[in-house]
This record gives structure tokens, sequence and C-alpha cells, in this order.
């Protein structure tokens, strides 16, 4: 046994744990689990315990669906929101087949091979995301709990003891929280990670949501990470900071000589000339429903169009400006992706992405200071060269299903269930009428 699975061992009893969840992830990134017995715990980390994939989306067919989940004893922690007699802890899972192999559906593992192709051309990833969502009063509506905006405080934002609450329980999990705050929309809000390596950070999202969801349910509302659940007001983003430090823990992004005056590398603008050039093909894992598309066509500081800017946030990627001389805090942020995605494959993505840009030696394009992209008419675009990123989910997948990058990335399993699932819902949602030609035509036509 190793010292972790001993240290777990022993805190199930000392903490008088009664119940360990196991925790994974579906292909679509929402999470799963199972409750066991802490008498099981010694036999789960050596065999594994067996559950019955066929029922998780992205999984396997019924033909084949015994699967084993293998906790992994170093996300151990206890859900400071559950009784401390007879407590609940969980552990974030690897899936393996009956024969022991890896699991080609588990996002973990997608995640964790891409990490270690990172770690093996000499960089570890560092990723701090910026996770917002809004607090409605139910389930069933979208009834704001307040009208406040970006910082607001006090009675405006009836958020705070909400978040507050929030943050103490995922600090109490071992997450830092950076910042939180109301955000432009009323009833949202934002709380900023801390940054970590991109494994640990994958697992911290989906705690993170998980967290959300539940004290938000304490204080008897509803919290959803929608990407755009109103029509006239900013959507939800899940802003992604990245940065790469080589083995000897300097940053390989910052120069502080940039000519550019950017204090960033060569590999720094190669790997976001990555992210730029790929980031048409990874929009379905990063952007993965109908609804992610209107709040990336909406304006309201989410970006449609692949681009780069130091102060811009129209941009798809934005150069922090504070403290640029810092070399810690020298990064890049990507601003597409939604809360609503799956972090592992959205980071597996994002980083391939950008070290594909330092393998090809893509060059930076031009960037886009100053200029209000979507004041541009189409001629001054593609005379500037700028492109969109695509418009709906129809043309996501489009893009997706060809890209040989996101086939090797994610390999056959996933990548083929994404073009199938994906293809349904769109067909599905392109014969629905809609409230709004209703609305607009039925009198009229
Ligand atoms: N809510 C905006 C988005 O959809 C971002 C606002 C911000 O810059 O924090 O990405
Ligand atoms: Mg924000
Ligand atoms: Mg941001």
């Amino acid at each position: 046994m190793t010292p972790d699975q001993e240290y777990v061992l022993k805190t199930v009893k000392a903490r008088d744990v009664h119940f360990v969840r196991f925790w994974f992830t579906d292909v679509m990134g929402n999470m799963k689990s199972f409750a066991v017995n802490p008498n099981e715990l010694e036999h789960a980390f050596e065999e594994g315990m067996g559950f019955d994939g066929s029922c998780i989306n992205g999984f396997s067919d019924t033909a084949e669906s015994d699967m084993l989940a293998f906790p992994d004893a170093s996300t151990f922690q206890i859900l400071p929101w559950r009784p401390d007699s007879n407590a609940v802890a969980r552990m974030f899972c690897n899936i393996r087949t009956p024969e022991g192999e890896p699991f080609e559906g588990d996002s973990r593992l997608i995640l964790s091979r891409v990490v270690q192709s990172v770690r093996e051309a000499g960089y570890e990833a560092n990723m701090g995301p910026e996770v917002e969502y809004f607090y409605f009063r139910d389930s069933k509506g979208t009834e704001v709990l307040d009208r406040g905006g970006y910082f607001d405080l006090t009675e405006l934002d009836s958020g705070s003891d909400l978040r507050r609450d929030t943050v103490l329980a995922l600090e109490n999990m071992g997450i830092p929280v950076e910042y939180s705050h109301h955000e432009s929309g009323p009833s949202q809000h934002e709380i900023d990670l801390r940054y970590s390596d991109a494994c640990s950070m994958a697992d911290a999202v989906m705690t993170y949501k998980m967290v959300v969801k539940e004290i938000a349910a304490l204080h008897g509302v509803y919290a959803s990470f929608m990407p755009k659940p109103l029509s006239d007001c900013p959507g939800s983003g899940m802003h992604v900071h990245l940065s790469l430090f080589d083995h000897d823990d300097r940053n390989a992004f910052f120069d502080p000589n940039d000519p550019l005056g950017h204090h960033l590398s060569s590999t720094a603008k190669h790997f976001i000339a990555g992210l730029l050039h790929y980031a048409p093909e990874f929009c379905l894992v990063t952007n993965q429903y109908v609804n992610s598309y209107k709040r990336l066509t909406g304006g309201k500081e989410a970006p449609a169009y692949v681009s780069w800017a130091r102060s811009n946030r129209s941009t798809l990627v934005r150069i922090p400006g504070y403290r640029p001389s810092e070399e810690m805090a020298c990064r890049v942020e990507m601003r597409n992706a939604d809360p609503a995605c799956n972090p592992y494959l959205a980071f597996a993505v994002m980083l391939a992405a950008g070290m594909a840009g330092i393998r090809e030696q893509l060059p930076l394009p031009e960037s886009s200071e100053g200029v209000n992209l979507s004041s541009l008419d189409p001629s001054k675009l593609r005379e500037l060269g700028v492109q969109k990123l695509p418009l709906t989910l129809g043309n996501a997948i489009e893009l997706f299903a060809e890209s040989d990058l996101m086939k090797s990335v994610l390999g056959e399993h996933i990548h083929g269930y994404l073009v199938d699932a994906k293809s349904r819902e769109w067909r599905e949602y392109l014969k629905q009428v809609s409230p709004w030609e209703l609305d607009r035509w039925l009198e009229v036509l």
C-alpha cells in the first residue's frame, strides 16, 4: 500500500467517515459517483470497484459494460458540508477495463497523457481558471436574486454569504481561492482558483462546480453553469490562465526583452499562435452546447473572433497587463471556454493546441490592440485576416470532426462519441420551433 493509501485508511477511522464517494466524470463532464463502505477501501485500492459503464454517457455499450474504478488516494478529502459524525469523503477515480487496461473513455486519462507529453517536451503546465455562474431562485426558471453588477457589494449582492460559504468549503477541501466577486450580470458571480498543475486543477474545477451547487442548495437557491441563461445579459465564461514552467521552475513564457513589449518569450508566442490556430477545431470541447454559441456570438466580453491582444476583452486570447515585469505572473488568458465544459478535456485540448504551436513554430498573427472587432464589417475582417470562431454547434462539430489534432489528442473513442452525440443533439435542436419565432411571426405570416 502507498503512503497516501495508508493515510486514507487512518483518516477514515480518525474522522468517523462512513461513506467514501468515488468520483469520476463522463465524457460530457458530468460528475458520476457511488459510495463505498470504508471496509471495502483496501480491496478497492488493489483491485478497483466494479460498476456498470453502459449507464455512463460516452463509456461503453451494453455488450461490454463492466468497468473498474480505482480510487486515487492523493485526492482524498472530507466533504465539509456533510455531518461530522458518519462523515462523507471523496476520492477521484481512474477507470480501467476488466482486463486492467486504462479505459479510453476516461477523460482524466486523456488529460494525464497530454500532461505527460508536455513534460517530455520539457515543461510543466499551470492552469488558473476563472469560473462564472448565476444564482437563480430555483431550477425551474431564471428569477435572479439581485440586480447587482461587476464588483457590487452589500444590499445589491445577496450572493455574499453564498460566495463566502462556498470559498470556505473549497479552502477546507484544499482548493485555494484567489478572488471572488459579483460579476457583470444580475445574480452572476465569479470565483477564481489559484493556479496549479493541469490535472489537479481539472479535479478542482469538478469539485468547485459541485461545491457551488451544494452550498446554493443549502441556502435554498439554485446555481447554474449554463453558458448563456439570460438573453440580454452577459453569459458565463471559464477563462483559463495558462503558463509553462521549465524543469528549473522558470516561467518559459517570460522574456523581459520581448521586442513587442509584452514580456513574452518566443515559446509563449508560438503557444498563443497554436491556441489561435486550433481554437476553431477544439471549440466543440470547450463550448459543447447549443447554448454555448449564444454566449460566444452575443458580445458582452465573450470572444467571437480568433484574435489576441493585451487589453482588448473582445479577443480570444488576452495577455493580462498587470504586473507585466514579474516573471511568475506572466501568462496568457484563453477566454472562449465556458463552465459547462468537461475541464479534463478542455485543458487537454488547450495544452495540445499550444504545444502544437510550439512544435510547428506557428507565427503569431498581428494583435487586435484597440480594435473593436465586432464593429468591423466582414470585408474589413477578411482584409485583416481575422477568422471567426464557429457560430453554431453545427459549425463546431464540422470543424472538430475533420481535425487530426483532436483525433490524436482525444483518441478514437472520445472523438467518435462526441461527433455522434453532438450531431444528434444539433439535429434535434434544429427541428425545434422556438418561442422567439412564434412571437415574431405567428401573427404576421
Ligand atoms: N462573462 C464574460 C464571458 O462570457 C466575461 C467577463 C469578464 O471579462 O470577466 O466570458
Ligand atoms: Mg469574469
Ligand atoms: Mg478573465
